[in-house]
């Protein structure tokens, strides 16, 4: 029986503050309306992801809002210093309740990866594409090299890592094959990438793209059948069930679901729910439907997760590397 995985996570949203302007993007705010979690809120999110028994905190921002003028005052506004010991501390909090960090927050400078990296089980960057899209034409920091550039570093710091390329931005099969075989030989150059998500475009109204069409079931089919014939087999590929019926995907090398939620929307899809995890259960039947944490067993067995995580990551996962049922509350 296939075994596929999911993990339980809820989802912080750190700033909507972004340099970038991504053609299909409506999670990024202007200054006037952006904001910054208070440690309220990501207190209140936290212990509610404790009791439903979520293993990851998944945080994620904007990328480089330090580079949008207004950020200072927002930092101001909120009570905060310096964004990245917040990041930390807000890692260090997801801890105390017993979730692991997973952080995105773009592309990070050496020095911050490195102070967010011990708190982090894994962490993640979206390479998105390879090619130069008009959809990225005014987000400076979607430049492929750069973020090619990024992942070869979290390599070099042993970071396991989640990366993956959105379907339906104007790019190409080509393109797509391209980017994916970008990613296989970074993996082969560090071993970091633990996973490689497959991410359908949800046209969202009011962006540059709201008239794109939803990329076809057979577009995603045949995607991920070519991301499971260029990456070494140990990378997973995701499938988000909230944007596409996985079950079709499974078939052609799809093994893992993501993070699903009963507490948190999808920051960046609100209108699409999570699936309840009972129901995947029901509709994933014939297969041996397994909760991962957000660091895979293999970087576990090599202790390349942060060393702050180890006393939970040890504590949360079974012999095999995936979550063993235990809940701290
Ligand atoms: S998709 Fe991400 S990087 Fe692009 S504008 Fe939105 S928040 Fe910024």
């Amino acid at each position: 029986m296939k075994t596929l995985t999911y993990s339980k996570n809820i989802f912080l949203p750190v700033t909507d503050l972004c340099r970038n302007r991504c053609g299909y993007c409506s999670f990024r705010k202007e200054p006037k309306d952006a904001h910054l979690i208070s440690r309220t809120e990501a207190t209140r999110l936290l212990e509610q992801g404790a009791l439903r028994g979520c293993s990851e905190a998944l945080f994620t921002m904007g990328e480089s809002p330090w580079a949008v003028s207004g950020f200072e005052s927002i930092l101001v506004d909120a009570g905060v210093a310096d964004l990245l010991d917040y990041l930390v501390e807000l890692c260090e909090l997801a801890l105390e309740f017993g979730l692991l960090p997973h952080t995105n927050a773009g592309l990070l400078g050496q020095e911050n990866l490195r102070r967010l990296q011990p708190y982090n089980a894994s962490m993640g960057l979206m390479l998105e594409t390879t090619a130069l899209l008009d959809a990225h034409a005014m987000s400076p920091g979607k430049r492929p090299d750069l973020r090619l550039q990024y992942m070869a570093m979290a390599g070099r710091l042993r970071i396991p890592f989640t990366t993956g390329i959105l379907v339906g931005i104007g790019e190409s099969m080509q393109d797509r094959m391209e980017a994916l075989s970008k990613i296989a030989h970074l993996h082969r150059a560090f071993g970091h990438i633990q996973e490689v998500i497959i991410q359908p475009l949800d046209p969202k109204p009011g962006t540059a793209l709201e008239n794109a069409p939803r990329p076809e079931i057979m577009e995603i089919y045949r995607t991920v059948e070519a991301a499971r014939a260029i990456l070494p087999p140990e990378v997973a590929i995701q499938v988000p069930p909230n944007l596409v019926d996985p079950r079709p995907l499974i078939a052609a090398g799809a093994n893992d679901l993501g993070g699903i939620s009963a507490v948190t929307v999808d920051c960046i899809n609100p209108d699409r729910p999570w699936p309840d995890e009972e129901e995947l259960h029901k509709c994933l039947s014939d297969y041996s439907l397994r909760e991962r944490l957000p660091v895979y067993p293999r970087f576990i067995a090599m202790g390349w997760h942060g060393h702050e995580t180890r006393s939970l990551v040890d504590f949360l996962a079974g012999e095999d590397g995936l979550r063993a049922k235990k809940y701290i509350f």
